[in-house]
């Protein structure tokens, strides 16, 4: 009996990324079933599998060697690497190539009436954000004494209810921010989806990706 070799991509199920990164993969002329809800489908015409899962689980899955790729936005990743380090845990990857979608900043923002001068009127104050670890780096990079709370969702709205001072959130138009009365003061990081890799492919999945990898580039090229 003979296993067929099948790369496995993992992709965000639902959520920002999801809708183009599906475009890029069917662009790049893989069929998959679009009215596809399972969370591992195949690929009819070529031996790969994407498996849809949370867009913070696929650093960790690609980490851990459970997918071999991933695509992913860069905040995400640099996050969870940062953390598993931390943790003690395998945190290594290769960027396979950069993506142009995704693209989004994580920036600070403290409430309109708030005098921001430069970092240094931050000092001492306490920020809502999903991103601790790149919001730690940036603080000690930048020299400021910062806390933070860690929220998973609905961040904008700490400063209003007293759990916060200020946020550090992705921002992509700034409308969300406006809306919840905060103002940008300092963009962080700037962000796009990457195709991810563990750090060696088998040689048969390093022959697929050998495949794959031209047509993602062609796309990504015809799109500039
Ligand atoms: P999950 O799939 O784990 O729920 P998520 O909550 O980060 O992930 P989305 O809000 O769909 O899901 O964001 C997915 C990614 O899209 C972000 O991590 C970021 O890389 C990118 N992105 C682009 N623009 C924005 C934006 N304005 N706000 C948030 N994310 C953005």
């Amino acid at each position: 009996m003979t296993t067929e070799t099948r790369l496995r991509i993992a992709m965000q199920k639902s959520g920002r990324l999801s809708d183009e990164t599906q475009q890029l993969l069917k662009r790049c002329g893989l069929k998959l079933n679009v009215g596809d809800r399972r969370l591992l489908a195949h690929v009819t015409n070529m031996p790969i599998d994407i498996m849809r899962v949370r867009s913070s689980d696929i650093p960790g899955l690609v980490m851990d060697g459970v997918c071999d790729l991933g695509i992913v936005g860069d905040n995400t990743l640099e996050e969870t690497a940062l953390e598993r380090e931390l943790l003690g845990q395998n945190s290594a990857y290769t960027k396979t190539t950069g993506l142009n979608f995704g693209g989004c900043r994580l920036s600070l923002a403290m409430p309109e009436e708030f005098n921001y001068t430069g970092l240094a009127s931050l000092d001492g104050l306490r920020f809502a954000t999903t991103y601790p670890q790149l919001m730690k780096r940036f603080a000690k990079e930048n020299g400021i004494n910062v806390d933070f709370c860690l929220l998973k969702g609905s961040v904008e709205v700490a400063p209003r209810v007293g759990l916060a001072d200020g946020i550090c959130d992705l921002v992509s138009t700034g409308a969300t921010l406006e809306a919840n009365g905060l103002k940008e003061v300092e963009v962080i990081y700037r962000s796009k989806a990457s195709l991810i890799q563990g750090v060696e492919l088998a040689p048969e999945k390093q022959a697929i990706l050998d495949t794959l990898l031209p047509r993602i580039q062609g796309v990504m090229k015809a799109k500039e």
